[in-house]
């Protein structure tokens, strides 16, 4: 009787799962393994909001396999050695994984191979699981990957996707190869209490909910800070519990602008993926360099301090930043602003900002972070790298209402209309009354200190 193990990583999930299926397809008993990989929590993943959602993932992963007659083997320690582990135990004959980008991933996957293949066991590496375009697929004359996005994507727009898999109907798991407990996220201290729930179920639901009804008008409203109507599924994308093929060919079939615009996002996720896939150390040194001499943490502490804990005086920056601390999760044009404020206006090191966002986004991911603050930073692939975020009109702009800094700036509530993106304008009487601090920085000091730092 023929054996598999089926390892799953940043893809917790049954739908779409071409590793589970292969394996499926090619024994009579699959052993459906997560490690708790210690080197991953070592460089970073173990802060409360991941370890809790993906506490949900493996709960709802391993009761969809009961439903299905099996059950989800889990196991904490150095991924190689634990799935030799299983192997030998299950005396299975091949392993099922899916590729990922990051140098930990692809050391990990070569690991895995060496070690695999010295006890006869073949690993066979599915791409298109955790991306719907793999690295490496599309790329331009000269160079294993693409820098600039825009022909990046008309190349990507054109790759004949797979079809989506159904989720299996059966699973048939070998007995003895036991398990550790489940993790819980109510042993987890230290959540955002606004934390988002995990599970392929809830993705699921989160799903069939935008392609009915929000994706419709994304395109406008994207950008809306206040209006909330994007479609949240970063942290299902990033566990892996929806698919990104399945993403793309549904909402192609919803068609129009807004689902068009909506896969032009997926796209970003694969264009960032495919960069760090050819360039591994893109995670924490310049992607390209514009020989910034940063102030030291130490000069700008408490310039960090205040950004980090939303008492900046720029409302809109603090609104946002009190969103990720509160739900750990942040709206892609607060990421933006708040990004820039801290690298161009306070001209802070982008790594000292891709680290707090990653002590605290539920869909913090090495890829989409790094490569994002590397965008803005300037250091990464925006065509324009010295353009700079002006909080004040692009609050204006974003949030015209001030409802989004009214509700993540309490202090601020009883402002009326715009005028609560600048609160020192107010008269003297009313600005005394706010318990709100003012501007950590004057907005053209910001200015001047980055163009001349830049050379311009
Ligand atoms: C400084 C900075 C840091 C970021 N860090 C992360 C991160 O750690 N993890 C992460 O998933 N995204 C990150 N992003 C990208 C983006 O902000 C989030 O993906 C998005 O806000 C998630 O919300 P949503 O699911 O509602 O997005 P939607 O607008 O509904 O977009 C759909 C999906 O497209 C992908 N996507 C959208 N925008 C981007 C983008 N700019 N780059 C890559 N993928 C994108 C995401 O997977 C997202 O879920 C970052 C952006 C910035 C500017």
């Amino acid at each position: 009787m023929r054996t598999s193990v089926v390892l799953f990583t940043s893809d917790l999930r049954l739908h779409d799962h071409p590793p589970l299926r292969a394996a499926l397809g090619g024994s009579e008993r699959t052993v459906p393994l997560f490690v708790r990989d210690r080197a991953v929590d070592r460089a970073g993943f173990a802060v409360p909001n991941r370890l809790a959602f993906l506490a949900d993932c493996l709960r709802d992963l391993d009761a969809g396999l009961r439903e299905r007659g099996g059950r989800l083997v889990v196991r904490a320690g150095d991924l190689v050695d634990r799935v030799c582990e299983v192997v030998a135990e299950a005396d299975a004959d091949e392993v099922h994984m899916a590729s990922d980008v990051s140098a930990h991933a692809q050391r990990r996957e070569e690991r895995l191979r060496r070690a695999l293949e010295a006890a006869g066991v073949r690993l066979h590496v599915h791409d298109t699981v955790t991306g719907a375009v793999a690295p490496g697929t599309v790329t331009p004359a000269g160079s294993d990957h693409f820098a600039v996005f825009t022909p990046y994507f008309r190349r990507w727009s054109d790759v004949s996707l797979r079809d989506a898999l159904a989720a299996p109907r059966t699973v048939r798991v070998p007995d003895g190869v036991g398990s550790e407990p489940l993790p819980s996220r109510y042993g987890v201290p230290g959540l955002s209490a606004g934390l988002a729930t995990g599970g392929e179920q809830e993705g699921r639901k989160r799903l069939g909910a935008w392609l009915r009804g929000p994706v419709a008008v994304y395109e406008e409203r994207h950008d809306d800070l206040a209006g909330d109507a994007t479609s949240r599924l970063s942290p299902h994308l990033h566990f892996g519990t929806l698919s990104p093929v399945e993403l793309v060919h549904r909402a192609r079939r919803a068609g129009g602008p807004g689902p068009e615009a909506f896969v032009r996002q997926l796209a970003w996720r694969d264009f960032h993926r495919q960069v760090l896939a050819a360039r591994p150390d893109a995670g924490t040194a310049d992607y390209r360099t514009r020989h910034d001499r940063w102030r030291s943490e130490r000069e700008a502490r408490e310039d960090i301090a205040a950004w980090k804990e939303g008492r900046t005086g720029y409302p809109v920056i603090d609104a946002a930043m009190r969103q990720l601390r509160h739900e750990g999760w942040m709206h892609n044009r607060g990421r933006l602003l708040t990004a820039s404020f801290l690298v161009k206006t306070l001209y802070v090191d982008w790594r000292v900002g891709a680290r707090h966002f990653l002590d605290l986004l539920v869909d913090g991911d090495v890829a989409n972070n790094q490569l994002n603050w590397q965008w803005v930073a300037g250091t990464g692939t925006d065509t324009r790298p010295n353009r700079v975020l002006n909080p004040i009109t692009q609050a204006r702009r974003f949030d015209p209402d001030g409802g989004y800094v009214r509700r993540w700036v309490p202090e601020l509530e009883g402002v009326q209309g715009r005028a609560v993106h600048e609160p020192w304008r107010l008269p003297a009487d009313e600005r005394a009354a706010l318990d709100y601090p003012d501007p950590v920085i004057d907005l053209s000091a910001g200015l001047a200190r980055f163009r001349q730092a830049r050379g311009r």
